[in-house]
């Protein structure tokens, strides 16, 4: 039977799925809304919806979509199980063009409301874009992934890199970004294991 928080989330989705806020509804083929289980634990946050996430409205498919699953279940995390995906944009920038402010400023409404219905425990801010949209700073995101910072309804929040870059760094080598990546995914799953 759906709970008021399934009728909370359909009803955002729903709004979202009709949305003509920005004029990225007229190019887009699908609205990008979620994968992953909504009462997750942990909520991670993208950027904006690239070439196969609009053919196939859904976030995080493709080369970086395997990537970041791969990573993810490095540590028994997969987006069937226990974890929420979604982007701060949902629907994609033609020929994958950073978001416009105007875009996130009109798109804001939907993430937030997934981030309040959802009220995660852990925030992955992965990328740039999705950091700025919960981080005044202008550090890149070299310097701020892999630290904790106070995420909203007393989340703990963590930058990582977007699995984009880590595909064109291929290097495993201690101190490159997929090694960062690594100690940032086993500390993820450190606190996950100790919250109850
Ligand atoms: S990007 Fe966001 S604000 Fe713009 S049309 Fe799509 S859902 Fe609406």
């Amino acid at each position: 039977m759906p709970t008021e928080f399934d009728d909370k989330l359909n009803e955002i989705k729903q709004k979202c799925l009709n949305c003509q806020k920005c004029s990225l509804c007229h190019s887009k083929t699908n609205t990008v809304f979620s994968a992953g289980v909504p009462n997750a634990k942990i909520m991670l946050i993208g950027e904006a919806p690239g070439y196969y996430e609009d053919q196939q409205g859904e976030p995080f498919v493709g080369k970086a979509g395997k990537l970041l699953d791969q990573i993810l279940g490095c540590v028994g995390f997969s987006r069937k199980e226990n974890i929420y995906i979604c982007n701060t944009l949902k629907c994609r920038p033609p020929e994958n063009r950073d978001p416009l402010p105007e875009e996130k400023e009109a798109c804001w409404e939907y993430l937030k409301a997934q981030v309040d219905i959802l009220q995660p425990r852990i925030i992955l801010l992965c990328g740039r874009v999705a950091v700025n949209s919960f981080i005044d700073t202008k550090l890149g995101i070299t310097k701020l992934r892999g630290k904790w910072y106070e995420g909203p309804h007393f989340s703990k929040m963590m930058p990582i890199f977007h699995p984009s870059y880590l595909l064109r760094n291929d290097s495993k080598e201690k101190g490159s970004p997929k090694w960062l990546m690594w100690q940032d995914i086993k500390e993820v799953r450190r606190v996950y294991d100790q919250m109850n």
